[in-house]
C-alpha cells in the first residue's frame, strides 16, 4: 500500500475538517497540515478545529490518523545561538506544538533542524540538541519529531545525513527523534537521486532506515547541488518523473507516508493530478 498526499490548508472556518476534505478531494490517503500559518506563531485554540467531525470523515474514508503529518512553523530555530531569545522562543513554541499535535491525535511532527546563523554547524547543532532535549525531557507523549533533511541554503543545518545523525546521537529520548527525507532538499544538497538505492544505503548506514519517518516528494527547480530549495512540480524539474516515481514505489519505503509540497499551477493545487500520475505508474 502506498500512502501519499500533500500539504493541505488548515484555516477558518473548518480547520481540520477542511484539511481532511481537501486531502480527500485529491484522492489522497495521507496529508500534511500546519497548526496555523507556517510563517507565524499565531494559533487558534484546538477547540475550533472541528476535530470530531474531521475524525468521523476520516473513519468513513479509512483515512488513518497516523497518516496525518504535522509540520512545525519555519520560525522555530533552535540553532540560533546568536540570538538566544529566538532559540528559547523555539523551545517554548515546540513544547506547545507537541501538545497541539497530541490533542489532534497525530503521531509525527516535521521540524526543520535550524540555521546556525554563522556560528558554525557544531555550535548550532549543540543548540539543537539542547533545545530538543529540553522539550522532550518534559514531554510525556510518544509523538515523533522528524528532523527534515535540508537543501543547505544559508546556514541551514541538516543537508548531510551525518549532521542529522550527530544531533540524534545526543538525544536522550532517541525513539522520539527521526528523519523526514525531502527529495528536493537532498537533490539540492548534492545527493544523486538517479542512484537512489545508493542514497538509501547511505541513509541506512548513517541514520538507520528504521528512523525514516516521512518522505517529502518534490521535484526541484535547480540543478543538483545548487543548495537553493525551490520546489518544482513532479516531472517538471531537475529530478524528473522517472526518478521520483521509483522513490514513491520503492519496496523498502512502502509503509512511509509520502507528502507532496509542489507549487500551485495557475493558482490551482496540482495534487490530484500529481498523485494520480504517480500511482498509475507501472514498471
Ligand atoms: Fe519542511
Ligand atoms: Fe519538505
Ligand atoms: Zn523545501
Amino acid at each position: 500500500m502506498i500512502y501519499i498526499g500533500s500539504h493541505v490548508s488548515m484555516k477558518a472556518p473548518d480547520y481540520m475538517l477542511g484539511s481532511i476534505r481537501e486531502a480527500l478531494s485529491y484522492d489522497a490517503n495521507a496529508c500534511m497540515i500546519y497548526t496555523g500559518a507556517p510563517q507565524n506563531s499565531r494559533r487558534v485554540p484546538i477547540g475550533k478545529f472541528k476535530l470530531d467531525e474531521a475524525k468521523k470523515l476520516m473513519e468513513a474514508n479509512h483515512f488513518q490518523m497516523e497518516r496525518v503529518i504535522v509540520h512545525a512553523p519555519y520560525i522555530i530555530n533552535l540553532a540560533n545561538s546568536v540570538k538566544p531569545e529566538t532559540a528559547q522562543f523555539g523551545v517554548e513554541f515546540l513544547s506547545e506544538e507537541l501538545k497541539r499535535v497530541s490533542q489532534i491525535g497525530a503521531k509525527t511532527l516535521v521540524l526543520h533542524p535550524g540555521a546556525h546563523m554563522k556560528a558554525g554547524v557544531e555550535t548550532g547543532s549543540q543548540w539543537i540538541v539542547n533545545g530538543l532535549n529540553e522539550v522532550l525531557d518534559q514531554d510525556e507523549s510518544d509523538i515523533v519529531i522528524a528532523l527534515e533533511t535540508m537543501a543547505g541554503k544559508g546556514s541551514e543545518i541538516g543537508s548531510r545525513f551525518e549532521e542529522l545523525a550527530a544531533i540524534i546521537d545526543q538525544i536522550h529520548k532517541k525513539e522520539r527523534v527521526k528523519v523526514c527525507l525531502d527529495t528536493c532538499h537532498i537533490h539540492d544538497a548534492g545527493y544523486d537521486l538517479t542512484q537512489f538505492d545508493q542514497v538509501l544505503e547511505q541513509f541506512d548506514q548513517i541514520l538507520g532506515l528504521e528512523n525514516l519517518a516521512v518522505l517529502h516528494i518534490n521535484d526541484s527547480k535547480n540543478e543538483r547541488g545548487a543548495r537553493k530549495d525551490r520546489h518544482e512540480n513532479i516531472g517538471s524539474g531537475h529530478i524528473g518523473f522517472e526518478t521520483l516515481v521509483r522513490i514513491v514505489h520503492h519496496p523498502k519505503l512502502d509503509d512511509i507516508t509520502k507528502i507532496l509540497e509542489t507549487p500551485y499551477i495557475d493558482s490551482r493545487p496540482p495534487y490530484k493530478e500529481e498523485i494520480a500520475r504517480l500511482l498509475a505508474w507501472k514498471e
